[in-house]
């Protein structure tokens, strides 16, 4: 395990963001880092506790003590190692993961101040790719070829995996680019796209197989292929049915997210198809993340105002009996 006192005399450190005044002003990812030194302290306040909740918690899967305590030693690419057994974009995860593990972390009972295991999870990804410790593997093929259907975060993972198996995997997407939400969705003040294009490097390295901008009829399906994975997602956004809704200036979230990410690009879109906040006063319907990034967006296009309003009411702040831990609150 890490220092078995640490979590009694080391705070829980956030890297934070940048000051607002100047975040505001671009598109550029909001988080910092630490150094590498704080890094190690903050891994170091796990207490490798012998029923880890974050285990539980992790969609993934994630070995949050073990990565932690190779990250405490000062073992970067062993924590990579460990990271990457159950997560195949831990720069992705790392970014913008919600970490339902640290509100399952011990820490987080005890004192409210988990272990940072996100921004840990998003330090050590750095660190792979940074010192070369991320190598397209070369598996032996088997001789089946797969077809994915969808280029997002799912079809990404089920690429990932079946490479490394040995199939021959070619991903269909109807975008430009692979990615789906975390490039079209996503706004890059929270990850910025040359993050997810140094990925696909390397899974294009490892000979997975690319075909965007093609729009894929499961009535008719590729020829060629052993087995179809379809990773649609879900792009039907969920409308409200009220009067009203047909009038100007209503717009999905994705119609405006999607559309900034598009611009950043290069992409140039003509005036009576811009969705664009610039001197408007704006309302947001919908408190949850998505909404969270259309505020930041609007923010950023220069709204003059900003209004959020939600159907649901204000969260209590700290502990919740209706979520007690280690479930998510
Ligand atoms: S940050 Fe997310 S992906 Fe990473 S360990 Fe926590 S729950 Fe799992």
């Amino acid at each position: 395990m890490a220092d078995p006192k640490a979590f009694l005399n080391i705070p829980r450190q956030e890297a934070g963001y940048r000051p607002v005044h100047e975040r505001i002003t671009d598109f550029s990812q909001v988080e910092q880092t630490l150094n590498s030194h704080e890094r190690k302290l903050q891994a170091s306040r796990c207490m490798d506790c012998g029923v880890p909740f974050c285990h539980w918690a992790c969609p993934l899967g994630n070995k949050q003590p073990e990565f932690q305590d190779a990250l405490y030693k000062g073992k970067w690419r062993e924590a990579y190692e460990v990271l990457a057994a159950t997560n195949d974009f831990p720069e992705f995860t790392g970014r913008i993961c919600p970490a339902l593990c640290e509100k399952s972390c011990v820490l987080k009972l005890s004192c409210d101040e988990p272990v940072t295991i996100r921004e840990n999870e998003a330090a050590i990804a750095e660190a792979a790719f940074r010192e070369g410790y991320i190598v397209p593997i070369q598996p032996e093929r088997n001789g089946k070829r797969v077809a994915i259907i969808g280029a997002g975060p799912a079809g990404l993972s089920a690429a990932c995996r079946l490479n490394a198996k040995g199939y021959e995997v070619t991903l269909f997407d109807s975008k430009p680019m692979p990615g789906g939400l975390l490039r079209y969705g996503i706004p890059n003040f929270k990850l910025d796209k040359a993050v997810i294009d140094r990925r696909m490097g390397v899974l294009e390295a490892e000979g997975i197989k690319f075909e965007m901008g093609v729009t894929v009829d499961v009535q008719n399906l590729p020829a060629g292929f052993d087995a179809y994975c379809i990773c649609t997602g879900t792009p039907q956004a969920r409308d409200l049915n009220i009067p009203g809704r047909e009038l100007k200036g209503i717009y999905l979230a994705l119609e405006m997210l999607s559309q900034q990410n598009h611009i950043l690009d290069g992409e140039t879109f003509p005036k009576e198809r811009l969705v664009n906040a610039k001197g408007k006063r704006v309302l947001v319907i919908g408190g949850g993340d998505t909404g969270s990034d259309c505020i930041g967006t609007s923010i950023r296009q220069g709204a003059v105002s900003v209004t959020q309003i939600e159907i649901m009411p204000q969260p209590p702040v700290g502990h919740n009996d209706a979520t007690p831990w280690p479930q998510w609150p």
